[in-house]
């Protein structure tokens, strides 16, 4: 990853061009400094620290999506940072999928531990070894439980919020008494993500089943959304996964059922944390910085009173500025105004570069007619509007603004999904202006591994097979094929 040089961090922005990788990480990181989201932090590397702009966008985010939680009947709860290694080894295939990224703690208090303790990857084992305990009865279940925390996963290299050593998330861990409730539950959760994704930070995603080789380390069916990137990658942005009765196995929860009988519960965990921040963020910024989504933007609508060097002109300026400020925080609307001593172009700039939605520029010519200037971020129109009808206008406005955003990453995501008629075409596609590729695969995981090797390009989610299906030929080597799956180079 390209380091932003001095004059990137304090002047302009360099272009957001997508066609160059290293050029696109210098706008994404750049973009994230500038507009005060995060900041690298030298001394442990892979470390981030989310600054408070970029701390209340998450807030946002997590509030949006912690209702959903509990709409679908789930209860928040905290468990221990720390995961003994003997737990982490009860699943095996768990704990080797985790093993090379784990962090482990190996002395406290001044003396070596007797057993090493894991900074939490993740928490399956933690919640495997309290359900065991907590779960007795059918009475006990479905038990649907959400943590909020932060994860330690060791990574060499920092990608601010899609790549960190520490990041923050939440992690659903659910423990059912059939595995269609199991399955179930893996589904609705899927699309709690999707929704959230598409309604909240306006980023359209594709749902599916990741293949065997793609699958979380215990899990008998892995699910995600995935977004597609403008610079044609793909991004996981949430997994939800079945674990069949993997960890019940393994962690000993069994409960007694309606039948007098002991039986093992099934489970699921899900997950989705501040990477899909990050994505949001290359999504939608452009040249002048970033572009928020009014649902979740910290500041929805940023005024600006224009100065003036006559004194009534300026107690008219800000009364209608404060007044304004006021009837649109009654309404719910994050609004506030910019009244340091900068010049209006300077904090046009300002405002643009942290991706607030909607200005509000409030001058005294406009006044003279009873009006305000509205300026949209995302296709920077602008229109006068009487003071009057000014917030209505602006309420309908932010809805346009978080619509256009949604519809305009659908039609590139539209442009950018490709079929491919044979493997050349595939190859050619993948070298050129990748997105995604939806093409027939086998179902080996031979295939999958040489289309990985010769074209970096991996199966992102398999697609539901749809009534209109055909049986089709291996993209790879002509064998017969019956399900589609969605091809692409991932970050
Ligand atoms: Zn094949």
């Amino acid at each position: 990853m390209a380091t932003p040089t001095q004059l990137e961090l304090s002047g302009q922005l360099p272009a957001k061009d997508t066609s160059d990788g290293e050029a696109f990480n210098r706008w994404y990181i750049t973009a994230i400094r500038r507009s005060e989201l995060a900041d690298y932090f030298e001394a442990v590397g892979g470390t981030m620290v989310i600054r408070p702009y970029g701390f209340s966008l998450w807030e946002l985010m997590q509030s949006a999506l912690d209702s959903r939680f509990k709409a679908t009947g789930h209860k928040n709860a905290y468990f221990p940072l720390f995961v003994p290694e003997s737990f982490l080894k009860r699943e095996a295939k768990h704990v080797e999928g985790f093993a090379p990224e784990v962090a482990w703690v190996t002395h406290a208090g001044g003396a070596e531990l007797e057993e090493r303790l894991a900074l939490r990857p993740t928490s399956e084992t933690l919640f495997g070894h309290f359900y065991s305990k907590w779960i007795q009865s059918w009475r006990d279940l479905p038990m649907l439980l959400n943590q909020w925390c932060n994860i330690v996963r060791w990574e060499k290299r920092t990608v601010f919020f899609l790549r960190t050593t520490e990041f923050l998330w939440q992690e659903g861990h659910t423990a059912h008494r059939t595995s269609e409730e199991a399955h179930e539950e893996t589904l609705r959760m899927l699309d709690v993500y999707a929704d959230f994704a598409e309604n909240e930070l306006a980023l359209p995603v594709v749902r599916g089943e990741k293949s065997a080789a793609e699958r979380f380390a215990g899990a008998d069916s892995t699910y995600s959304i995935e977004a597609l990137m403008p610079d044609g990658k793909a991004l996981q942005s949430g997994t939800s996964h079945f674990l069949g009765q993997n960890f019940a196995r393994a962690f000993d929860i069994d409960f007694l059922d309606t039948d007098g009988e002991r039986k093992l519960v099934w489970t699921t965990s899900w997950g989705m944390s501040t990477r899909i921040l990050g994505g949001m963020v290359m999504m939608h910024g452009d040249d002048a910085g970033l572009i928020l989504p009014p649902r979740v933007a910290p500041t929805q609508v940023i005024l600006v009173p224009i100065p003036t060097r006559d004194e009534t002109e300026e107690a008219r300026v800000s009364g209608v500025v404060s007044g304004l400020i006021k009837q649109l925080t009654t309404k719910g609307i994050r609004a506030e105004a910019d009244t340091s001593d900068k010049r209006p172009g300077w904090k046009f700039n300002e405002w643009e570069l942290k991706g607030v939605p909607l200005r509000v520029e409030v001058g005294p010519r406009d006044l003279q007619t009873d009006q305000v200037t509205l300026v949209r971020r995302d296709n920077r129109a602008k229109e006068k509007v009487s003071v009057e009808g000014a917030v209505e206008r602006i309420g309908d406005l932010l809805a346009e603004v978080q619509a256009s955003l949604f519809l305009r990453a659908r039609e590139f995501r539209e442009a950018n999904t490709h079929d491919a008629d044979s493997y050349a075409q595939f190859k050619e596609i993948m070298s050129t202006q990748r997105g995604f590729i939806r093409v027939y695969w086998c179902g080996s995981a031979d295939c999958e591994q040489r289309i990985k090797e010769e074209t970096r390009a991996t199966i992102r989610v398999m697609l539901e097979e749809s009534a209109d299906d055909r049986p089709g030929q291996c993209i790879y080597d002509g064998r017969p094929a019956h399900r589609r799956a969605l091809f692409a180079q991932s970050y």
